[in-house]
């Protein structure tokens, strides 16, 4: 017999235009990699015969165009091989976005022709619009286009923590672990997991930030040319419906790409009919797209808010800092819940102002916030300011009115006010 230890290693044929789905099990990582013929994940090209490992719980596939054999080195939590997938539909998309961006780039000046496509993909919860859009932007890097990101999902954010939007030019494919790099993106914070909380400050959110994105273009032709592809929360009802037209009008998207819904896209065939500009294009769901429940997606936020003080792999050192009362300025946007409308005389409506700024006293509900780092230099600049960074408050002494907070990094914070919403983290 043998005594060697039993190995998990083992082979994966696929053939061509299949992919390797896979379920990370929750408590260990997966390695994996390529030995023969090429294969990409989510639209980012793996690298010959270096491992990879993948975190647990990461849910992704191994697709081949033309065929790949992949090995694989740890117990998943599901995996199989899958030979039906949309893909194909998804580069021809793609086809057709490099083609207009070629046009854009070939246009002078400043006109709307020089302008590239401005793509927003939208559809249910798990739909697969992240993956789709990382896709995308992923093919686009390969062939030296500088897209923009633009993450308008709140919930489940895939460029910063969640509770904001945020958007970053991708110059790379991105990275099948990393994700997207966390240099330097334009964040705005909402400080909310839903945007329900906070509906007007989550449309002025959104202006502000088009309206960076809109200056940002008009004077470099590269980006302008590129485009940018626009990530949309799952909420796709009522007034998340409402929020889906308002990002389409605001960002002035010419590709609206409906996931996984007929009703919905024909709904927005019917809205934007008379837009000849904007064309709406419905695409198949893949079979692959995971559905996470309410308790998976709270762990993945609090994964995301780890990530960013601590990396993905325990990488970064952050900061712990102690700080008096009095040199914290903290704010809240919006006021708290509105009166009730019975609470009112007949006829007056709820008035309490959406963006309204209430300063905060230091108080035990501060406690494990998350807050976040504003630019403004004055607090009427707050609602219009992106955010550099995030704190997490660790400790509060009311005896010696001092604070302790984490920050990624030591020295002074960039800004002097700082931002609470309804963030709450606990270390595990
Ligand atoms: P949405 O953005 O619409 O909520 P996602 O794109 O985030 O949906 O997809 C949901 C989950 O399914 C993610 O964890 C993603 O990695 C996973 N996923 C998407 N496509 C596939 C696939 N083809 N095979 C395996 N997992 C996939």
């Amino acid at each position: 017999g043998s005594t060697a230890a039993p190995t998990t290693i083992r082979q994966v044929k696929l053939e061509k235009e299949c992919e390797f789905r896979v379920e990370v099990s929750p408590d260990a990582p997966l390695r994996l990699r390529l030995l023969t013929g090429t294969a990409e994940i989510f639209g980012t090209e793996i690298p010959p015969e270096i491992w990879l490992t993948f975190p647990p719980r990461l849910k992704c596939a191994v697709f081949t165009w033309y065929g790949a054999t992949i090995e694989v080195d740890g117990t998943t939590e599901t995996d199989y091989t899958a030979d039906e997938t949309p893909m194909i539909s998804y580069v021809n998309v793609h086809a057709v976005l490099d083609a207009r961006r070629n046009r854009a780039k070939a246009s002078p000046g400043n006109s709307d022709a020089s302008q590239g496509p401005r793509v927003i993909v939208v559809g249910p919860t798990d739909s697969g619009k992240s993956t789709l859009s990382r896709m995308l932007l992923s093919w686009a890097a390969k062939q030296g286009w500088k897209p923009t990101f633009v993450d308008l999902d709140i919930g489940q954010g895939s460029i910063t923590i969640p509770g904001c939007i945020a958007a970053t030019p991708i110059e790379l494919p991105i990275d099948p672990v990393e994700g997207i790099p966390l240099d330097m993106p334009l964040v705005y914070f909402h400080g909310h997991t839903t945007p329900g909380v906070n509906v007007d400050l989550y449309k002025v959110l959104v202006k502000e930030l088009a309206h960076i994105l809109e200056r940002q273009f008009a004077g470099n032709a590269e980006s302008r040319a590129a485009g940018m592809v626009i990530n949309t929360m799952g909420w796709i009802e009522s007034i998340g419906y409402e929020l889906l037209l308002h990002a389409i009008d605001t960002f002035n998207a010419t590709v609206v790409l409906v996931l996984g819904q007929e009703k919905l896209c024909s709904m927005l065939k019917d809205v934007l009919k008379n837009k000849s500009d904007v064309d709406v294009v419905k695409l198949q769901k893949s079979g692959g797209v995971v559905s996470r429940n309410a308790k998976f997606r709270q762990k993945t936020r609090s994964h995301r808010i780890r990530e960013y003080f601590y990396g993905l792999s325990n990488d970064l050192s952050p900061h712990s800092n102690v700080a008096n009362f009095s040199d914290l300025c903290i704010y809240r946007i919006g006021g708290g819940p509105q009166a009730p409308r019975s609470a009112l005389p007949i006829g007056a409506e709820p008035a309490a102002d959406p963006t309204r700024l209430t300063p905060v006293n230091i108080n035990r509900d501060l406690l494990h916030s998350v807050l976040a780092v504003s630019f403004a230099e004055e607090p009427d600049e707050i609602i219009s300011s992106n955010v550099a960074g995030f704190i997490w408050i660790t400790n509060i002494d009311f005896e010696s009115k001092k604070i302790t907070c984490l920050a990624p990094s030591a020295g002074s914070l960039p800004g002097k006010y700082l931002i609470q919403g309804s963030l709450i983290w606990y270390e595990p």
